[in-house]
């Protein structure tokens, strides 16, 4: 046992189960928010010094990097990087059996420390070992890689493997917090380690301590919709798992036709959320019969505010970093300076524009962005809905965008969506400037939230869970511009921290039927309302939304509230 680890295992501790972790822009464990959200749930435990162990897999190749070809179409290619450059090796192993072969577990240990002195261990589970077969060395490679067989796998290793190496390594958990599904094996196995050693003729499903193992469980669902949940068919579980438990009673807790891994979760813990107040809801509606609470997202607050943003705040509001709550003071800091470092920011976001592209984009010019995973349901062209329309607007004054995301390696709408974007911009050359920026990260994530004007979404209601990039945004005084879904619901007020794009979020809306009145709306307020008011001869009505974004959205929209909730409201009860 390493030094490191003595002073983890000597208190109970909250493990915390997530797929992907996206703690650092050279660790390539992440997609896109999931994983970013759960890495900044690490650190600002790690600030909050709460007693936490996260587990996560190491992903060998990464997500994919993001390259373009000539036609605008995306391509993947596998992340190379070496854990041993971040990472210490332990020693325990743990095993799991997969087809009937046993599988060894190795864990890579990396520490976040925060400068408040706080640690959390983040274990990540690797089966590339000497003692496993070729193909077994291999489960643990690509995130969200492969077929449904290696999806089960890789699953299998992260929940039941992670609760065999947590135990080796000799860790006390009092809670384990699911990041969705994906890491609901782990409650299975719990159910395993309890199961009752009595026999009881008149029931024999007493043997399973259900009651034990919802005590322990705490599940965050991000997905509002049915087809979004993992499901893996039985035939394959069997093949996979074995007999593990009897599967009359797995059906019972996991789904009758095909075992779904949020039905698992659902029904094996106590303590269930949504991640925004609508999703919850959202939530409670599609699972009648549990109670779903939320907790609304946040991001870590010294991870996303820019350089400059952060050389202000260490000025006008000491101590930001660590209690977001002091935002309240956003009003001390003097409004130009406030313009100039926005200023400052947008011109490392030009510069790097210009750098990768080649394209010059003018820094005088109301500039705005949008950034997220290409897929049908992010709308990234509702703004080409009425490219006349736009063209006017562009005209009368100067607009220019830019865009960037990665579409999942196997969704070809997505990547036709990438495309569309291209396509669009060369037909709009030399009347509204659009770029599209490849290999979308966390390093040009922070580049894109704090230098454009503007960040937009324009997700289908109520598809958003929460989304978290708009949060970053406000965190850089950066204004937003969305249509009412997820946390912009709890963050909007008109005019006043930003704009809505659409109809209330009451109003559920149905692809395709809302496009034309959202892109109507989204127009309107771009021509009749933003626009003036940016280019407004007096910047103070401007720099004053700058303050509220900061002042009432990244105030609340933080990591550090997010985990003061899950303390209070999930892991001690
Ligand atoms: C924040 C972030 C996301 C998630 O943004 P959403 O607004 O929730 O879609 C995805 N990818 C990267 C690289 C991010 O930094």
């Amino acid at each position: 046992m390493t030094t490191e680890l003595h002073e983890f295992t000597a208190e109970p501790m909250i493990a915390y189960f997530s797929m992907e972790i996206g703690l650092k822009n050279d660790i390539p464990t992440y997609s896109g928010g999931l994983g970013i959200l759960a890495g900044d749930t690490i650190k600002s435990a790690a600030d909050l010094k709460l007693p936490m162990v996260a587990v996560t897999l190491i992903s060998r190749k990464g997500y994919f990097t993001q390259e373009i070809d000539a036609h605008g179409w995306q391509t993947e290619k596998p992340v190379v990087w070496d854990p041993s450059r971040y990472m210490q090796l332990l020693q325990h192993k743990a095993k799991v059996s997969i087809e009937g072969r046993e599988v060894h577990i190795q864990a890579w240990l990396y520490t976040v420390i925060s400068p408040t002195g706080g640690k959390i261990p983040v274990l990540f589970l690797d089966t590339d070992v000497p003692e496993n077969t070729p193909e077994d060395r291999c489960i643990t490679d690509y995130l969200y890689g492969g077929d449904h067989a290696y999806r089960i796998k890789q699953e299998v290793v992260l929940g039941m493997g992670g609760v065999r190496i947590l135990h080796a390594l000799e860790f006390h958990i009092k809670k384990f917090h699911m990041n969705e599904g994906h890491a609901s094996f782990l409650a299975l196995e719990l159910l395993l380690r309890f199961k009752r050693d009595i026999e009881s003729v008149w029931d024999e499903r007493s043997v399973w301590d259900i009651a034990r193992v919802r005590d322990l469980c705490v599940f965050t669902t991000h997905t509002p919709v049915e087809a979004g949940h993992d499901k893996f068919p039985y035939p394959l579980v069997k093949q996979v798992l074995g007999e593990i438990l009897p599967f009359d009673f797995l059906k019972d807790i996991a789904g009758k036709d095909s075992l779904n891994m949020t039905m698992l979760a659902l029904n094996l813990s106590k303590y269930v959320n949504g991640v925004a107040k609508k999703h919850g809801e959202v939530s409670q509606h599609m699972f009648p019969g549990y109670h779903i609470h939320a907790i609304t997202n946040g991001v870590h607050t010294f991870t996303w505010t820019c350089r400059e943003m952060a050389r202000l705040f260490d000025i006008y509001i000491p101590g930001w970093a660590n209690e977001p709550e002091l935002f309240v003071r956003c009003g001390s800091i003097p409004e130009l300076e406030l313009w100039e470092a926005h200023r400052e920011a947008k011109r490392q976001l030009l510069d790097y524009v210009k750098q990768v592209t080649g394209d010059d984009f003018d820094l005088n010019v109301l500039t705005i962005g949008f950034a997220r995973r290409a897929t049908a349901y992010k709308r990234p062209h509702l703004l080409f809905h009425d490219i006349d329309r736009l063209v006017e607007i562009a005209e009368k004054n100067r607009i220019q965008f830019i865009y960037a995301g990665k579409a999942h390696p196997h969704d070809d709408s997505g990547k036709r969506l990438i495309q569309g974007i291209y396509e669009y911009s060369d037909k709009l050359k030399n009347k509204v400037p659009i770029v599209f920026l490849p290999g979308y990260n966390m390093d040009i994530a922070l580049k894109l939230v704090s230098g454009v004007d503007i960040w937009m979404n324009t997700p289908l209601r109520p598809l958003e869970a929460s989304g978290t990039s708009g949060m970053k945004a406000a965190h850089n005084g950066v204004v937003n511009f969305s249509v009412l879904d997820g946390w912009w619901i709890e963050g909007h007020i008109e005019n006043f921290t930003g704009w809505s794009i659409g109809s209330p979020p009451n109003e559920l809306s149905k692809p395709g039927e809302s496009d034309a009145e959202d892109a109507r709306d989204l127009y309107r307020k771009l021509e009749t309302v933003i626009i003036p008011k940016y280019y407004s001869a007096d910047k103070s009505p401007w720099t004053r939304m700058m303050k509220n974004a900061i002042s009432k959205n990244a105030y609340y929209f933080n990591s550090h509230r997010m985990m003061r909730r899950y303390v209070t409201e999930a892991y001690i009860r």
